[in-house]
């Protein structure tokens, strides 16, 4: 009995640890999302739960290359239903019970459901033990090329192991757990809970002294549960964030066509003016904002854009697509996605060092440090890393926005682009000669 008090009243002591510290991580990274500009996304709610249901729920796009889908199913659908196992676990935890449920249900038909969930969940987790080795595999000895890109050196690399690495302790807690108890209630009962995997060792254990047993479902419990929270406040700094981010970024996706580049309103204007210069009697808006053309930093980006840079999977299929990345080409179009990400982090703890202000640090997302010029020249805007990407993430959008800063406010472009665009305004097409001289090779043939 005392024991049950005291591991109830420790597991609710971890549990508000854990839970407080989470929430103030999540809503710091809705925070820094939303220092972007905003954008209204309210079209077609129809589409978009669509895509929500095929590309987030169903990975849709993942089904291009079947071996690499599967195995993302596994962990995926073994993320998934594992969850169900750890309801029991919280509420054995905060009631200090042991098998709440399994003992609410037993003999009856939900019992039997209850055994049969919870043996899904067992081969599952032996399934995805397999194919956590198999990535951890494809990623170190493998070296799969995209994942080793400059982009992806230090952090990213540990990053994407780390994971790996919880989830194979994740699943050797949960066997761990269920063996140790299973051999106990084996003792007390003459039978076991009759789980698909863990059944066939307790036998073989059950020999084991009660102590031993008790201290190995224990360990198991509590590293099973430890695990999970880790995972938890793990999350908000790992690229594993997509786990939860991909479900609002596909449903804010755009539903353009893949060709489409917004206008920009004040260039818009202009050229209505040039074609209506009858319109250029209208009076200016004395209190309209300053102009301001295309991004320099995060705050330049839209809300939307800083979420696709939180959710972005590091996988590098949009590099690996990318004709510039494969022609030799500094561009990497996850690296601009990672740099927005890195960029953002960095703002945001200036942001929390002064007490919710922001104070400008003279850098930008533009600069040696992030993007850098070169990259941003090297974009083709060929969309094959957006088409790619198997959580509907655009690094096109970002890179434009980055270039029409470069171009028009710092009038940053060669030579070559200079002339072509004093050709578009003055000839209206990139050549050097005026419409009115068209025809006239025409002539002199
Ligand atoms: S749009 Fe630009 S970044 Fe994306 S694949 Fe094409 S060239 Fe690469
Ligand atoms: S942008 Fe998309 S395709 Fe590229 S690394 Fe991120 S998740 Fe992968």
């Amino acid at each position: 009995m005392i024991f049950s008090i005291i591991q109830a009243v420790l597991f609710i002591a971890v549990s508000v640890f854990v839970f407080v510290n989470a929430f103030k991580a999540y809503k710091r990274i809705y925070r820094n999302i939303m220092l972007g500009q905003k954008q209204e996304i309210n079209d077609n709610p129809k589409q978009r739960i669509k895509n929500v249901l095929l590309i987030a729920f169903g990975q849709k796009k993942m089904f291009r290359n079947l071996t690499p889908a599967l195995l993302h199913l596994v962990i995926y659908v073994s993320f998934v239903i594992t969850q169900v196992e750890l309801i029991e676990v919280l509420l054995d935890g905060f009631t200090g019970q042991h098998r709440l449920i399994y003992h609410a249900v037993e003999g009856t038909f939900l019992g039997s459901f209850y055994v049969f969930v919870i043996s899904f969940i067992e081969v599952l987790s032996l399934l995805t033990f397999g194919v956590t080795i198999a990535f951890l595999w494809r990623r170190n000895i493998l070296k799969v090329p995209r994942f080793h890109k400059p982009e992806m050196k230090g952090w990213p690399t540990i990053d994407g192991n780390n994971i790996l690495y919880i989830e194979l302790t994740l699943i050797t807690f949960i066997f761990m757990m269920n063996i140790g108890d299973g051999a106990k209630y084996f003792k007390e009962t003459g039978h076991g809970y009759g789980f698909a995997l863990s059944e066939l060792l307790v036998p073989a254990f059950s020999s084991l002294p009660e102590t031993v047993l008790t201290i190995m479902e224990r360990i198991g419990w509590w590293g099973h549960i430890l695990m999970v929270y880790f995972f938890l406040l793990y999350l908000p700094r790992s690229k594993h964030l997509h786990i939860l981010l991909a479900f609002p970024n596909t449903y804010f996706s755009s539903l353009e066509p893949k060709g489409y580049i917004s206008n920009m309103p004040a260039i818009t204007k202009e050229i209505k003016l040039m074609m209506n210069p009858e319109a250029a009697a209208e009076p200016a808006d004395a209190n309209a904002a300053p102009v301001k053309f295309g991004a320099k930093d995060v705050f330049d980006l839209s809300w939307k854009n800083l979420l696709d840079a939180m959710s972005c999977t590091e996988c590098g299929r949009c590099t690996a697509a990318c004709p510039a990345n494969q022609t030799g080409k500094l561009l990497s179009p996850r690296k601009i996605m990672m740099n927005t990400r890195d960029r953002l982090e960095e703002v945001s703890k200036i942001i929390d060092a002064n007490n919710g202000e922001w104070k400008d640090d003279g850098k930008s997302l533009i600069g040696d440090e992030y993007v850098t010029v070169e990259e941003l020249r090297a974009c083709t805007t060929c969309n094959a890393c957006v088409e790619e990407c198997p959580v509907t993430i655009s690094p096109l959008d970002i890179i434009v926005q980055l270039r029409r800063n470069l171009v028009m406010e710092e009038s940053n472009a060669p030579a070559e682009w200079t002339t072509m665009f004093a050709n578009m305004e003055n000839n209206g097409a990139p050549w050097q000669f005026s419409q009115q001289d068209r025809l006239k090779w025409a002539e002199e043939g």
